[in-house]
């Protein structure tokens, strides 16, 4: 994979050509004064008619200029009529780059010229791997988080991340008062939990009560395939960081540089960046000032020497918001945006379990966005239930003249099936949601089902789970005839054998194969209980498959009631179902 001595030489001097002309560029770029506006901070300026113009032209982000002459940045919504929305609230809207752009366009020639220079002698190497590298390399700065200010009153929810990191306040604050007594300030802290639910925040929060610099890298950045570098990033951004005196250097993505090295798929290059930040880390003077916090999806794919004293001691779980939580998340974002009376947050936060604090977020902003789109006085509950779509399943598919009657047919009983079997046989699940509007991202439509919050899943929750899972096809089959069946089940098949297959190798919850964690026995296990368990799942499968045909069957007539009205309104919410389940004569 390294290149040759020369090559390595030629690179480097065109890689400082690059890195001296982007500096100029950053420099020119500077002087804009460009104030970064949150999209919701760029609403509400529309709204109060501070808004100039806006440059609508092909840039990741949406510029422009304020009444007061400051220009200002903010995310680019890319939504069709949004130069509509601009008009209609009295903005100005330029669409060919103007003199704003000018400055960036001189400085950006000489980053144009090395960076192709760079791009043919890569190409060269015939290596596009190569180059994509040279470009991250490029874009990797340590962000100083500037003027935008988070809080701990940005975090809402995560009560106990939140209270621990509070307590590394001080500890950035006055490190002086504790060298005095003797302690040691924590020197990392690793975050764990599933994305988008505040782990940055948190870090951001820190650095912004302690009032210190905010440093931001990902662990995926430093995977190169040039020797060194990755080694080298780290003791540049570790010294960057000291010049600053006290600051946070978060990293995200750790597990990107510090996965667990088994012997198997060790790579030199990974170990090599892993110790220098391990060696960086160690070398802080006691009570610098500088805190490391480093983020992860999973804190058992970890290298344990990470986790070893005196360096990510501390580890966090920053998981999921409870119901409570994701109320709190909602009112921290609906303060700030006209919610129509018919809008009950609690309910919402009962109706999104799973949502990460990044989704409630969403969910708040997309209803924001579509009640600009229709100049509306309030947001109100069409608005989040159609956002709701959105966040959970991408855009809604606009064109849906090529989805035939026959497609939307077999989606409606599909997705009644599902509808009906939770009501049937989990009562205390909600379905929240049936649909058969297609979205961008492939799926014909979909049911929510929402199990009740609870720590344990019971065997029979399991179960009833594979039997919704599998009432999708079922009702496909029953109604169209086994030769018609789709592939709309696949996601389906996948849930239901993961679940199975779980239950059998994990919880010791299959009498026949009994209670042993297969996964332990990896290694000793000898020729055939493969097969066993394969044999065993298929025959369980088979079992709920059938129980879940019957039961269908006997309540066909519900069935068909939820997939025609299905067909005729293609939505439909909780109280709707039940209307129409309870309707029906045969239901018990
Ligand atoms: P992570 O780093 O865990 O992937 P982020 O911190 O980047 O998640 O979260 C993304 C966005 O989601 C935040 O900028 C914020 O808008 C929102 N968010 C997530 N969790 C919370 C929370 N607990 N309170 C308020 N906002 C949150
Ligand atoms: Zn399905």
């Amino acid at each position: 994979m390294g290149l040759k001595k020369k090559n390595i030489i030629i690179v480097m001097i065109v890689l400082i050509l690059g890195l001296l002309s982007s500096l100029v560029y950053f420099k020119l770029y500077d002087k804009e004064e460009t104030i970064n506006l949150s999209y919701n901070q760029f609403i509400e300026k529309m709204k109060a008619g501070q808004v100039k113009t806006v440059y609508l032209v092909d840039d990741p982000k949406l510029k422009g200029i304020l009444k007061n002459g400051m220009s200002f940045a903010t995310d680019h919504p890319r939504t069709e009529n949004f130069k509509e929305i601009l008009l209609i609230n009295n903005v100005g809207v330029e669409e060919n780059k103007g003199n704003l752009m000018l400055t960036n366009i001189i400085s950006f020639i000489g980053f144009i010229i090395a960076f192709g220079a760079m791009g043919i002698f890569l190409s060269r190497q015939s290596s596009k791997q190569t180059s994509r590298e040279f470009s991250k390399m490029s874009n990797m700065e340590a962000v100083d988080q500037g003027d935008i200010k988070v809080t701990f009153a940005n975090v809402a929810g995560n009560h106990e991340a939140k209270e621990n990191i509070m307590d590394l306040v001080d500890f950035l604050r006055n490190p002086e008062k504790y060298a005095k007594y003797g302690a040691r300030i924590p020197r990392g802290v690793i975050l764990y939990g599933p994305p988008g639910t505040g782990k940055t925040l948190l870090a951001k929060a820190l650095a912004g009560e302690a009032n210190v610099p905010f440093f931001a890298v990902s662990g995926s950045d430093f995977v190169q395939i040039y020797a060194g570098l990755g080694a080298g990033r780290i003791r540049s951004l570790f010294k960057k960081a000291r010049e600053k005196g006290k600051c946070v250097i978060f990293i995200d993505e750790i597990d990107a540089l510090g996965k667990k090295r088994d012997g198997l798929n060790g790579n030199d290059e990974t170990d090599r960046t892993l110790n220098a930040l391990l060696t960086e880390m160690s070398g802080f003077h006691e009570n610098e000032g500088i805190i490391v916090i480093a983020a992860t999806n999973r804190l058992d794919t970890l290298d344990e020497a990470l986790l070893r004293p005196g360096r990510f001691d501390r580890q966090i779980e920053v998981g999921l918001p409870d119901v409570n939580a994701r109320h709190k998340i909602l009112k921290l974002y609906g303060k700030t945006k006209p919610l129509g009376k018919n809008i009950d947050l609690e309910r919402i936060a009962h109706e999104t379990v799973y949502f990460s604090g990044a989704q409630l977020e969403n969910l708040m902003n997309e209803s924001a966005i579509l009640a600009a789109k229709e100049s509306a006085e309030y947001i109100d509950k069409a608005h989040i239930d159609k956002a709701f779509y959105t966040v959970i399943a991408g855009e809604e598919k606009k064109d849906r003249s090529t989805i035939s009657e026959k497609d939307r047919e077999i989606t409606a009983y599909h997705e009644a099936g599902h509808a009906l079997m939770t009501k049937l046989i989990a009562p205390l699940n909600k379905v929240t949601k049936v649909t058969i509007i297609p979205s961008t991202k492939g799926a014909g439509g979909f049911s929510m089902n929402i199990p009740p919050d609870r720590m344990y899943r019971t065997k029979k929750d399991m179960i009833d789970n594979i039997k919704i899972a599998l009432a999708g096809r079922v009702a496909e089959e029953i109604i169209f005839g086994e030769e018609n069946i789709t592939t709309g089940a696949s996601n389906d098949i996948e849930k239901a054998t993961e679940i199975i297959v779980s239950m059998i190798k994990k919880f010791g919850m299959n009498k026949k194969v009994g209670l042993l964690n297969y996964d332990v026995l990896q290694g000793i296990r000898g020729a055939g209980i493969d097969a066993e368990i394969i044999k065993e799942a298929r025959r369980v499968m088979e079992d709920l498959y059938q129980q879940t045909k019957n039961m269908v069957y006997t309540h066909i007539e519900q069935l068909s009631i939820l997939a025609k009205e299905l067909l005729k309104k293609e939505t439909l919410n909780e109280e709707d179902i039940d209307q129409l389940i309870k309707q029906s004569k045969l239901y018990k």
